[in-house]
């Protein structure tokens, strides 16, 4: 067992009055601290927001002190945390001239030689899975022959390496998700409001069952293409099932009994099947809360009802009333016959159903606003116990939208358009059950 190499991996939420407040920490985080661990490696997560909850004295500077990491990990997950983050790590560097800062996550991975060239307080990013490469570099590898790793030579030159890691089935059986006992007062973190819009204080595991997707919606920054280009994803990932009920039953452990999923890039492929049979055969009792890419049909209706809790949910997101707007922004398709059919159909079976909309859409307009609102009342009318949501959605970097609009930002960080756009991602809620 190596004592002397530590890995500190810290969490910013978003400490700006506007937008969501990012609490949740990015769920490979967990995976990324256990397979450290595994290895032999001292590993902490620090969430600075939950600390500073508990003790109003708490301060990073003198945390980072006490543990005297080797390498200190802050993630750029979400682009509203970017801010917030970059000025830690600014002030952590000012106290810590030789600690190692590394940064990882999506909006580090898009940025990331803009980030090495811009803040010389950051050593390194990884672009992409990041397991191995951390874990190279936590042990002082040559950079030269780290994968996915972008960093400084001698002469202060960013060096893009490439990108040839990814997470794979034998990186999987060395770690887990669930070992949150690496999160210092990883019981209260469970207890925290992990956004603004959310009330709901029970604790959740936000775990996605594989990664990347086959969809390409012109404002997400998740789907295919920005993963083949940031992440060098060329295909979706599935977790096999085995280690998916491994992880559901180790939450046991921790009495955490809902389950949030956002992870469904092939929604008529019949993988949640196959998973869903499983978890009822280990008996398995989770509330489930599952983010459907496209529409369920019955039978997967039929079999999350026969698997999950009464009080879980199917979320449904046509993000607009107009077809047409859908059909141009939206990859996985369906008519606004098929939505009504499908909610009706969950409502007949006495199932919970969450609808999303959105505005600031690429192309929206008036007469698609004007839509949306019709598809609302139409929605409420099946029941009144549907929630329906309507928000604004942001400019997410890596999206195709995003990349089409790049005219609009400069060379610069912090001077772009990007830092004003990011604000408002609160959700009007439009009913309530
Ligand atoms: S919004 Fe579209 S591209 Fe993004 S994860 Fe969902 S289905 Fe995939």
């Amino acid at each position: 067992m190596d004592q002397e190499t530590k890995v500190l991996l810290i969490h910013v939420a978003n400490t700006a009055k506007k937008g969501p407040r990012i609490n949740l920490i990015p769920m490979g985080t967990f995976f990324i601290a256990d397979f450290l661990k595994n290895k032999g490696i001292k590993t902490q997560i620090i969430h600075e927001n939950l600390e500073k909850q508990l003790d109003n004295n708490f301060s990073i500077i003198k945390h980072i002190k006490k543990f005297n990491p080797t390498i200190c990990c802050i993630s750029i997950n979400w682009h509203q945390q970017s801010t917030s983050t970059i000025k830690k790590i600014l002030e952590i560097k000012e106290s810590f001239p030789s600690l190692k800062i590394v940064t990882g996550g999506f909006t580090a991975s898009y940025f990331a030689e803009k980030l090495l060239r811009e803040f010389p307080s950051i050593d390194y990013v990884i672009r992409g899975d990041a397991e191995t490469p951390l874990y190279k570099l936590a042990k002082n590898t040559d950079p030269k022959t780290i994968p996915n790793l972008i960093w400084r030579n001698n002469k202060k030159k960013v060096i893009t390496n490439k990108k040839t890691y990814q997470i794979s089935n034998s990186i999987l059986r060395n770690a887990s998700f669930t070992n949150f006992k690496l999160l210092k007062n990883y019981q209260t973190y469970f207890e925290m409001r992990m956004n603004t819009e959310s009330e709901n204080n029970e604790g959740i595991f936000y775990f996605s069952a594989g990664r990347g997707c086959n969809g390409n919606c012109l404002y997400c920054a998740g789907g295919r293409l920005a993963q083949q280009k940031f992440n060098n994803r060329n295909s979706v990932f599935y977790y096999p099932i085995p280690f998916i009920i491994s992880e559901l039953k180790n939450l046991r452990k921790y009495k955490i009994n809902t389950w949030n999923s956002c992870f469904d890039p092939n929604p008529y492929s019949d993988f949640y099947i196959k998973l869903f049979k499983e978890i009822r055969r280990n008996k398995i009792k989770l509330t489930h809360h599952f983010d459907c890419f496209g529409l369920p049909n019955k039978k997967f209706i039929d079999d999350f009802k026969a698997t999950f809790s009464q009080k879980s949910a199917l979320n449904l997101s046509p993000e607009t009333g107009s077809e047409t707007l859908r059909k141009k922004i939206k990859s996985f398709y369906y008519t606004n016959t098929n939505l009504l059919e499908t909610i009706t159909y969950i409502v007949k079976q006495k199932m919970n159903c969450s609808v999303y909309f959105s505005t600031n859409q690429p192309f929206e307009t008036l007469a698609d606003q004007k839509k949306t609102q019709q598809l609302l009342k139409e929605i409420q009318k099946i029941s009144p116990k549907i929630e329906i949501y309507n928000q604004k959605i942001d400019l997410e970097p890596g999206s195709i939208h995003f990349e089409n609009q790049t005219k609009l930002f400069t060379n610069s960080f912090f001077s772009s358009n990007f830092s004003p756009k990011v604000t408002n991602s609160s959700s009007l809620k439009v009913s309530k059950a």
